[in-house]
């Protein structure tokens, strides 16, 4: 079994860079093959990025986050862009709206997101978003402006026909540990009956520990836990589905002749 961890703050679990790469090795030994590393801001970007340079299962997202929005950093966008040209850089992210956090107003957070929306496009990359309680709006910035490599929903959260509208776009939906989650039963819906060539896992750590996991912080290396909960909630071997998500993920981040 492979598996891709296409969302997890290294940073957040630890600071420390001895224990980043051992989380990314210990991850290796739960078949966790790749993982994104995902960060906030610009700043933690390169620190990971330096941190992680030798942990050929971690590949990288740039970008800055809607709770960054007020001071997103000095030169951002120019960063991004030499942030790309650095190994194993294959997304912009995260990046999104945040409608509950109260982040900045609405109009910044969309400036922000739909200003990284074109740097994906410029410098091809997919774009990884964060959507709390902004369904509308972001589905109608996707309609014109998804970057062409596509935009994966990050911890995904909408229900069924949120997901058969975007779908319609190139749009990846992400499930973290929250699918395994007793009331969260629009979710498991959307993981149940949606095409699976669509689909993405992720763990979000250190949050949204799986059920199964309960009490303790959450890591890439916890991800087989999510997979079999959402194989159980296809009624799907978790063989097939692993390799289905794996082939995905491979796709999506435009590594299948590197990892195929
Ligand atoms: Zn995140």
């Amino acid at each position: 079994m492979k598996l891709f961890d296409t969302h997890s703050h290294l940073s957040l679990i630890h600071d420390d860079h001895i224990e980043q790469l051992l989380l990314a090795q210990e991850a290796k030994r739960e078949n966790v093959l790749g993982i994104l590393s995902i960060t906030n801001n610009i700043q933690d970007f390169f620190t990971v990025h330096e941190n992680l340079k030798t942990a050929s299962n971690v590949f990288f997202a740039i970008g800055v986050s809607p709770s960054e929005v007020l001071h997103p950093g000095r030169d951002w966008e120019q960063k991004i862009i030499q942030g790309r040209s650095l190994e194993r850089v294959i997304a912009i992210g995260e990046t999104g709206l945040d409608y509950e956090k109260k982040y900045g107003d609405k109009k910044s957070q969309i400036d922000l997101f739909l200003r990284q929306l074109d740097l994906a496009a410029r410098l091809n990359l997919p774009v990884v978003i964060h959507n709390r309680g902004a369904g509308d709006d972001l589905l109608s910035i996707l309609k014109d402006k998804i970057p062409p490599r596509g935009a994966i929903l990050h911890c995904y959260s909408e229900d069924v026909s949120f997901a058969q509208k975007v779908l319609d776009l190139n749009v990846w939906i992400s499930f973290a540990g929250n699918v395994t989650y007793r009331n969260a039963r629009q979710i498991q819906e959307t993981a149940a009956g949606m095409p699976i060539e669509r689909m993405l896992i992720e763990t979000e750590s250190p949050f949204m520990i799986p059920s199964e996991h309960r009490g303790k912080r959450n890591k890439p290396s916890y991800l087989p836990s999510t997979l079999y909960h959402i194989a159980d909630l296809r009624d799907e071997d978790p063989e097939y589905v692993a390799e289905q998500l794996w082939l995905n993920s491979l796709e999506v981040f435009g590594l299948t002749d590197k990892l195929a």
